[in-house]
């Protein structure tokens, strides 16, 4: 779940130099190399390099050194943009960014335990390294014919191996015997296992076996895959300290580029589709190692394209897998469509079929949007026309409408869900809420306790957001004033933002904060208002009116509630109402005081 910013402490930069390189690199600059701004008011506005639109919403403030986008949600300082923009991890970014400005970030110095990890990561890949050599030589010695045939069979040959770092494990303790490693070097990088009497032999035996790398293009693990019957069909390395299935994507150092390229990925589930797709003529491929898409996988293809294919099994794990790996890719802005091949055949059995390159090519661009593909599926199920159907298929699509950061968006899509389930739009929006969890903001406009059914309209505040925005920006804007803000209007309805402002009455720069949450919040509201200090006691006046008016609401609903089950309505209710009223409307002739 940790950003590539949380892991802060082990990124080796002074933060000094970090400081300055904040400050150097200007930010309208780095942008303008790939978006053309013009300049509105004090900020300056373009086309989001990060989602395609055609009006602009992707606005910069060279002052605060910050971006933020108000489609597709992404914003962050010069250090986020070129880590999304190029698909970079936060040092990668910083590197390059320190050699356009000449700025020298240093590095941390070493701490002994720091030092002692790097020795301890380095001793691991060197010998991760070294067992591709003997697994490389193994495949191509006489031990490896076996293997030799069956990766033949699946259309690799000798051209390959060096390229997809293949390879063959013939077993028993060869590895851990040849390397010459020490035990706890070879059981801490994966490759060994201790058996009875604590005896090490090597994990992967008589399995044709695929090298993972990391995004540094270093060896972190390997896969194998049994070349006969046997269980289980593949195998990976388990988890250690550099080998983690929930952030790895396999084939990502030879995708890079041309992600980057074309501002797309294909997501397939396995090495040997991913080979298969790279061979093929499609560049853009990664693989998961046996799971659904994580947060953290998703930040990472979120950062390099804009849209993904998901190509996994046609099964039920590839169909279960797609819904699971959707909402995290919809979270990060990511758009999302689903490649499904006919016939339940894998892209590697497409591409050495008759229709070869073109066959995945037409699938690729037959893919279908993921709202589209889980409301097909959810129609596809009997009893689907039936008003109980219905909401089972809508509640389906809901799961993807609500990742999508953009309202905008999934106001859209909300329409189009309506007209094709044909139901009444209202309805369906009903239905939306209802079924939303507490983290969906649309929920969070209503009272926290606003949890049963109501007779009474639901509150209707629709400037909350906007008001808890423009206070965050008030408290940014005039420093002096932030405690102030914070002591009279708490807790803010919207949690990122209440915990920002929190910080921001602390004193704390929130455009430097470790937490992605909150430079991200920050980002937006600093960027949405530029107010001028008047607005304080108007905006706090506002909001406090705002709580009020929540307040008679929820009142008033367990009035209706209480009525419409024929209950004696307590008359403290009553006087509540009329006291609420009377306060909402002193404050609204001008005083601002509740
Ligand atoms: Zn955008």
């Amino acid at each position: 779940m940790e950003s590539e910013r949380g892991r802060w402490p082990e990124v080796p930069f002074r933060p000094e130099g970090l400081e300055e390189l904040r400050r150097k690199a200007d930010i309208a600059a780095v942008v303008r190399q790939t978006v053309a701004l013009r300049r509105q008011g004090q900020r300056l506005v373009g086309l989001c390099p990060f989602h395609s639109e055609k009006t602009p919403s992707f606005s910069v403030s060279p002052e605060r050194g910050l971006f933020y986008c108000f489609g597709c949600h992404a914003g962050g300082d010069v250090i986020d943009f070129v880590m999304k923009r190029d698909g970079l991890t936060f040092p990668d970014a910083v590197a390059l960014l320190a050699e356009e400005f000449a700025v020298e970030v240093g590095e941390e110095e070493a701490t002994p335990e720091a030092a002692q990890r790097q020795e301890r990561r380095g001793a691991l890949l060197k010998v991760l390294e070294a067992a591709q050599g003997r697994l490389r030589a193994h495949l191509m010695g006489p031990e490896g014919a076996a293997a030799r045939r069956y990766l033949a069979g699946r259309g690799l040959g000798r051209e390959d191996v060096e390229r997809f770092d293949l390879g063959y494990a013939v077993g028993g303790d060869d590895l851990c015997r040849s390397l010459g490693a020490p035990a706890d070097v070879l059981l801490e990088a994966g490759l060994a296992a201790r058996g009875e009497g604590g005896r090490l032999y090597d994990r992967f035996r008589e399995r044709a076996t695929f090298a993972i790398r990391d995004r540094g293009g270093h060896i972190v693990g390997f896969g194998g895959r049994i070349l006969g019957d046997g269980q289980p069909k593949y195998l990976n390395s388990q988890e250690t300290p550099l080998f983690h299935k929930g952030s790895l994507l396999y084939a990502w150092p030879w995708a890079a580029r041309a992600m980057r390229d074309q501002g797309e990925a294909t997501v397939v589930e396995g090495y040997m589709d991913a080979i298969a797709l790279h061979r093929g003529g499609f560049p853009a491929t990664i693989a998961t190692l046996g799971t659904a898409l994580t947060d953290d996988h998703a930040r990472q293809i979120g950062r390099a394209v804009r849209l993904a294919h998901l190509a996994f099994d046609g099964d039920a794990a590839g169909q279960a897998a797609v819904v699971r790996s959707a909402p995290p890719l919809l979270a990060q802005g990511v758009e999302v469509r689903v490649a499904a091949p006919r016939g339940a055949k894998d892209p590697d059995e497409i591409l050495r079929g008759p229709g070869g390159a073109d066959a995945w090519r037409a699938i690729l661009a037959g893919a279908v949007p993921i709202t589209e593909w889980l409301l097909n599926r959810a129609l596809a199920s009997p009893g689907a026309a039936s008003p109980e159907g219905k909401a089972t298929a809508a509640r389906e699509v809901f799961l993807a409408i609500r990742a999508m950061p953009s309202p905008l968006v999934r106001d859209e899509e909300l329409r189009h869900l309506a007209q094709r389930l044909e139901v009444r739009e209202d309805v369906l929006r009903e239905e939306y809420r209802r079924t939303s969890p507490d983290g969906e903001r649309v929920h969070m406009l209503q009272s926290p306790r606003n949890s049963t059914r109501s007779t009474v309209e639901t509150p209707k505040i629709p400037e909350w957001l906007p008001i808890e925005q423009q206070l965050l920006a008030l408290a940014a804007q005039f420093p002096a004033r932030a405690a102030e803000i914070r002591a009279r209007c708490r807790p803010l309805r919207d949690a990122a933002l209440d915990a920002a402002l929190e910080c921001a009455a602390r004193g704390e720069d929130l455009s430097t904060s470790a937490d992605e949450n909150l430079r991200r919040a920050w980002a937006e509201a600093s960027l949405a208002y530029d107010l001028p200090e008047a607005e304080v006691a108007k905006t706090v006046a506002r909001w406090l009116q705002a709580g009020k008016r929540l307040q008679l609401n929820e009142v008033k609903r367990r009035i209706a509630e209480l009525a419409a089950a024929g209950e004696a309505v307590d008359p403290a209710l009553l006087v509540e109402v009329h006291t609420l009223g009377r306060e909402i409307e002193a404050m609204s002739k001008g005083g601002e005081r509740p």
